[in-house]
């Protein structure tokens, strides 16, 4: 049996490990996934890792593990090569050693299956399509009831974000076939009662080709989703606006700066003052949707007055329900063995140092974050700093993808209520509802895997 560990994201299970599950089961592999893996305790999994075979494969998928949170992977790592079970690791960027066999790169249906097969001797093998693909949730994923289940319609993203690592930009790939998708969706309604979903692509409406082919498949349903949502091209696609109110409750933007000069050194280069009229009419129409956005500190011509700024704006506007600061992500340049932004390949170039002291110690752990230093002195330290100080500014800011999450164990109503009264500012309330609620989903996956 093939027994993949895999993380969940925000209070969702994450989508990779089953995707690949499914591709796996269609070629005749038995399979098993065991969602939310940094929840189990130790004596937990040496129950379950008691009942494993010694023919059996462990998979470990790494995606959205850092640091801390990586205890148990070394744990089940460690164990496995005890017990004389092979074992695999998958992800963007995998770096740990103690494992058999390592994947780099996302969803890879094709290499697993591959490699599986050569493990297992089993010869079958069809390359997987996104067009193609019939993933549908069945009762073996034994999900929760009501649960928000992550549904992919794409896999690709046609823009090129110089401070984007994902492995797929820039490209023009296919869409889903509509009725497959729908049949997708179906299936978790059916079994699970689930009715809100997580589109896991990467920019959900980077072209009307996609959100035509989206629109139809969900014709007649009531069906909710959270996706990323390029703003430029929302305030564009004016025509969709009454089916996306209906239909994306949750929205997440990449709008990443509101200085004029860092957004074109991105590739996002609209006049910032027009981006917050954007944002303010997105707003008013979209008042029921929670809104969320992510910005970046470090890029090439901001200063620290510029985040502060952003900040100022955004909390008296409350033009988003939630907002962050993160440092930006630079990876010590390794000879294009893995994804990669353009801003760490070509850092000289764009006015970055990266450090390869620290690249050295990140490989310790799953994810290669560099310190970096701009041509103007600025660093990722001030960055990290400037980012910790405005992120404590507001408390209730939990991502979109997350407040879609907790779907599974509250209601809309009470999501509302929750996010908008009280004043902004530190909500203890808040805090203690959203960490019992993304207890009682991952507790939920824990139990079913260990009954
Ligand atoms: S940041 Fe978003 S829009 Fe830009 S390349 Fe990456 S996935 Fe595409």
């Amino acid at each position: 049996m093939i027994r993949i560990f895999s993380c969940g994201a925000g209070g969702s299970v994450s989508f990779g490990p089953h995707a690949i599950s499914h591709h796996l089961e269609k070629h005749g592999h038995t399979v098993k996934v065991y969602d939310f893996v940094d929840k189990y305790t130790k004596h937990q999994i040496d129950y379950l890792l008691r009942s494993f075979a010694s023919e059996d494969i462990v998979c470990v998928s790494t995606v959205f593990y850092v640091n801390d949170k990586n205890k148990n992977i070394d744990y089940i790592l460690d164990s496995c090569r005890v017990l004389g079970i092979r074992t695999l690791v998958g992800g963007v960027n995998p770096t740990k050693t103690e494992s058999d066999y390592s994947i780099i790169g996302s969803y890879t249906e094709n290499e697993t299956l591959s490699l599986i097969n050569k493990l297992t001797k089993k010869i079958i093998y069809t390359p997987f399509s996104i067009s193609n693909n019939d993933f549908v949730w069945s009762s073996s994923h034994r999900m929760m009831k009501r649960a928000v289940l992550p549904v992919e319609i794409s896999r690709h993203c046609v823009f090129n974000c110089k401070f984007c690592s994902y492995p797929s930009r820039g490209t023009k790939g296919d869409n889903r076939n509509p009725e497959l998708f729908r049949k997708t969706l179906d299936s978790a309604n059916t079994l699970y009662d689930s009715s809100v979903f997580i589109l896991v692509c990467s920019t959900f409406n980077d072209s009307v080709e996609k959100l035509n082919v989206f629109f139809e498949s969900i014709k007649n349903t009531d069906y909710e989703f959270a996706a990323y949502i390029r703003l430029d091209l929302l305030v564009k696609q004016r025509q969709f606006w009454p089916l996306i109110k209906k239909h994306i409750k949750y929205m997440t933007f990449g709008i990443e700066t509101l200085n004029w000069e860092s957004g074109k050194a991105i590739g996002k280069g609209t006049n910032p003052e027009i981006v917050k009229k954007w944002l303010m009419q997105v707003r008013e129409y979209f008042d029921d949707c929670f809104l969320y956005s992510s910005f970046i500190i470090g890029l090439p011509g901001d200063r620290e007055q510029d985040a502060i700024s952003t900040q100022i704006f955004l909390s008296s506007t409350k033009c988003l329900n939630g907002y962050s600061f993160n440092s930006l992500y630079l990876e010590y340049p390794n000879g294009g063995k893995t994804s990669q932004s353009v801003f760490s390949v070509e850092s000289a170039a764009n006015g970055y140092t990266i450090m390869k002291q620290q690249d050295e110690i990140a490989s310790q752990s799953y994810i290669n974050s560099s310190a970096w230093v701009r041509n103007d002195g600025y660093s990722s330290s001030e960055a990290e700093k400037l980012s910790k100080s405005l992120n404590m500014l507001e408390k209730r800011k939990l991502p979109s993808f997350s407040m879609a999450a907790l779907r599974s164990v509250l209601t809309m109503e009470k999501l509302r209520d929750t996010w908008y009264t009280g004043t902004f500012g530190v909500d203890t309330s808040f805090d203690q509802l959203t960490t019992e609620a993304f207890k009682t989903i991952s507790n939920a996956y824990v139990e079913n895997s260990l009954s």
